[in-house]
């Protein structure tokens, strides 16, 4: 049998039908950079939400970046994120100018350690971007009054947590602005790159809907140096289509995250993803803690099952962030999860059978003998 890690073919198989009428519709209607699709897109995402507005941006990065630049954010100013994270979190924070000040995270859920954050805040600080990781929300209210506390921004990296939620809030919708990306793998995905930010702030959304348009007031007439961040009306069209599913597609998620657990509950050298309390977690994807983790994931693909890590090496260790001089050791727990990892196949459509084999050939990996003389 073969598992794919994600399977985006039995995905959009059923919603064929509808998405070429969907692409057929914007030829038809000649918008393609915003317009009418990219309106009504924001409308309905800012329903699902539950905030009061949604601007279409090109990704999750825009969404991002766009952000920090409306709230202001410049050089000489820090913004504090994760070191577990992909690197567009604090790329966001680099564009702007500012610099990026990282804060361990919790063992159990992978998310910004709220013990650890006041700690990190100095003068410069003007945000934290805590990342919702793995499809669950990081614990958002010790964090918010924190940042109340100090006058900070917070701004929700929401890019893998459409339609998680805190507290029976949707994810986003706790901060000033919640950023998400419609990659195409992500639980909420376009046919290209795409990406939204949500706000209840009306001054902000406008502010946000200048700067992904060339900081136009109306045409030709620029207020502020903005940038060319819009979303396409293809990518609408086809996220509108899309969108009436993301309930049920993380309902399936969240049953398949259910067989892995019952399936996997006795093994005692995997430590499986927890739901933390306050969470309604969406499970973009299902990192289990193996060890011997890189040959695991070999063995695993010999088998035919598609795994990955998420992700290998911490922002702080990357060369692209070399000069902030964070060793080896910085952040101790997201070392140890780039270490550890192992993203499970996780999608909607994963049937019972793939998930049983899955587990079955993670079983027969753990239980070789030569296993347990490497790992000694
Ligand atoms: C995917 C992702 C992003 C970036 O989104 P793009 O649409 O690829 O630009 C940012 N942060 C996290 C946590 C992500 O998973």
């Amino acid at each position: 049998m073969q598992v794919p890690f994600v399977d985006l073919a039995a995905h959009h198989r059923p919603l064929r039908p509808a998405l070429d009428a969907a692409v057929a519709e914007v030829l038809d209607s000649n918008y393609f950079a915003g317009g009418p699709v990219v309106a009504q897109f924001e409308e309905e995402f800012a329903a699902f939400c539950g905030s009061r507005f949604a601007i279409g941006v090109g990704s999750g990065t825009e969404a991002l970046w766009l952000s920090l630049l409306a709230l202001g954010i410049g050089p000489g100013d820090e913004v504090i994120t994760v070191p577990n994270t992909f690197l567009a979190t604090a790329e966001a924070i680099s564009y702007c100018g500012a610099t990026p000040v990282f804060v361990d995270v919790d063992p159990v859920h992978h998310t910004l350690d709220p013990e650890l954050l006041p700690a990190a805040i100095t003068p410069r600080t003007k945000a934290i971007i805590p990342v919702h990781l793995y499809g669950q929300t990081a614990d958002l209210d010790p964090i918010l009054e924190i940042a109340r506390k100090h006058g900070l921004a917070v701004v929700e990296d929401s890019c893998q947590a459409h339609g998680a939620e805190y507290k029976g809030r949707k994810a986003g919708t706790w901060g000033a602005t919640g950023c998400f990306s419609f990659y195409p793998g992500k639980n909420l995905g376009a046919m290209g790159e795409a990406g939204a930010i949500v706000t209840d702030d009306p001054t902000l959304a406008a502010t946000l809907q200048s700067f992904r348009d060339h900081g136009q007031s109306k045409r030709y007439h620029h207020s502020r140096i903005g940038w060319n961040a819009r979303m396409d009306a293809l990518q609408a069209a086809v996220l509108r289509v899309k969108l009436r599913h993301l309930p049920r597609w993380n309902t399936q998620r969240r049953a398949n995250a259910r067989v892995y657990q019952e399936l996997l509950a006795d093994l005692e050298d995997v430590v499986l993803p927890q739901e933390a309390a306050y969470s309604r977690h969406v499970y973009h994807l299902f990192p289990i803690r193996v060890p011997q983790r890189d040959q695991v994931l070999r063995d695993l693909a010999e088998l035919g099952v598609m795994c990955g890590i998420h992700y290998p090496v911490p922002v702080h260790r990357q060369p692209a962030y070399h000069h902030l001089e964070l060793g080896i050791g910085s952040f101790p727990v997201a070392e140890a999860a780039a270490r550890e990892l192992l993203s499970l196949p996780m999608f909607p459509e994963l049937t019972r059978s793939q998930a049983e084999y899955v587990v079955t050939s993670l079983r027969s990996i753990l239980a070789r003998p030569v296993e347990h003389e490497r790992r000694s």
